[in-house]
């Protein structure tokens, strides 16, 4: 018999290939190999409602408990992949064992970058996993002083959630204004007007000059204009490392391979819609189907109870057109170059984002460039 499938991570890129696999008629062994103790769960709540308190653990399960047995899905949790014999088609496990496989699937996602000397103090987080989510919950509370590292979206989330908790935030960003790669700089200005706006102290140009701590808890940051941040938990949110120096070479050379795959985050992906279509572009790849068109994918965020839904890649100096009341927190933007639209944001308009995204892909030659290999 086949060895089957084996795919090296146990996120959402692994779920959805595992589900088109089954879906699409696959009958060989399919195995999850994940170096985490839980079944596939869904990343966005955890800096959103697990954080928040409002969902708990099993509702994030990206499938019910018994999914994996009834479709024939193995999962192997808490031994994490460790090497590769490309030649002999076998993933080694952290372990010393070894499975053999006929396809591999990559999909062991990114982990979060830490702030070189932090992780000593008990009190610094960062927030990846489930595990992270549920650490960081369990110590926000009314008057806690939260400092925030770095204000992409899951720093501009943890704010948000940790003041529903009634700490008090500070969120520090290195640059003059966040998130340049996903927001034009009008809009990257309303959402941090909006974070002030409900009680976040925002800090931009700020960067951390020393981390003053007091045996294994980080008691203050100075900051490099001289301004000294006193806090009670820190959350580091500086950006992500895929997870692929288990593997013997670049995944992008390893997925020239007709046998090996990768997908989501650690194949350069830093969005769910991005992840969850790669998985099932795997799987259909493995099954020898044609590739499905890919979709001009985006990503949402969900801000002091605000959705923001985003698509493109703007720059700084593309013209912006506001339609709705930016104040009123109920808006889109179209984001042109040369007179052609190239990104939009849409906030608490769900509604308009089909033709959003219809209207860029049309003029779009080039996005997504990501198809899975
Ligand atoms: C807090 C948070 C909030 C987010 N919110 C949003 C959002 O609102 N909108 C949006 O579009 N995107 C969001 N994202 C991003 C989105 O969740 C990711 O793009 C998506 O989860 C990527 O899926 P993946 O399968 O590639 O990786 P992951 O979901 O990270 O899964 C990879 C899995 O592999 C495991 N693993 C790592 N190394 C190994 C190894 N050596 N062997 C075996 N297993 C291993 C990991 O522990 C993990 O379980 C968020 C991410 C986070 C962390």
């Amino acid at each position: 018999m086949s060895s089957g499938v084996v795919i090296a991570g146990g996120g959402l890129s692994a779920q959805r290939c595992a589900e088109a696999l089954r879906q699409g008629g696959y009958s060989d062994p399919v195995k999850i190999v994940s170096i985490e103790e839980h079944a596939p769960y869904d990343r966005p709540p955890l800096s959103k409602a697990l954080l928040a308190g409002t969902k708990e653990l099993h509702e994030i399960a990206l499938r019910p408990a018994d999914w994996h047995g009834e479709q024939d899905v193995e999962l192997l949790l808490g031994d994490g992949a460790a090497g590769l014999d490309v030649d002999r088609r076998k993933l080694m496990l952290a372990s010393g064992s070894m499975i053999d496989y006929e396809h591999l699937v990559i999909a062991t996602g990114s982990r979060a970058r830490q702030l070189p000397g932090s992780d000593q103090y008990e009190n610094v987080h960062t927030l990846r996993t489930l595990d992270d989510a549920v650490r960081l919950r369990n110590v926000l509370e009314p008057g806690k002083r939260l400092v925030v590292l770095g204000a992409g979206l899951i720093g501009q989330e943890v704010a948000a959630t940790a003041m529903g908790h009634g700490a008090e935030v500070t969120l520090i960003e290195a640059e003059s204004l966040p998130l340049a790669r996903a927001l034009h700089p009008e809009l990257a200005q309303w959402l941090v007007d909006l974070q002030r706006e409900e009680g976040v102290e925002v800090r931009l140009g700020a960067r951390v000059t020393e981390m003053i701590g007091d045996g294994d808890r980080l008691e203050a940051l100075l900051l490099d204009d001289g301004s000294r941040v006193e806090l009670d938990e820190m959350l580091v949110a500086i950006g992500v490392i895929p997870n692929s120096e288990w593997l013997p070479d670049e995944v992008g050379l390893l997925t020239l391979r007709p046998d090996v795959h990768g997908a989501g985050d650690v194949a350069g992906g830093d969005h769910w819609e991005l992840a969850a279509h790669q998985g099932k572009a795997v799987a259909h790849a493995i099954l020898g189907r044609e590739p499905a068109p890919v979709p001009f994918t985006g990503w949402w965020s969900d801000v002091h109870g605000v959705r923001l839904q985003g698509l493109g890649q703007p720059a700084a100096n593309d013209e912006i057109v506001f339609e709705g009341e930016p104040g009123e927190r109920d808006f889109h933007a179209v984001v042109s170059r040369n007179g052609i639209p190239v990104a939009a944001l849409a906030v608490g308009r769900p509604r308009e984002l089909p033709r959003l995204r219809k209207l860029l892909a049309e003029h779009s030659s080039t996005q997504p460039a990501k198809e899975a290999a």
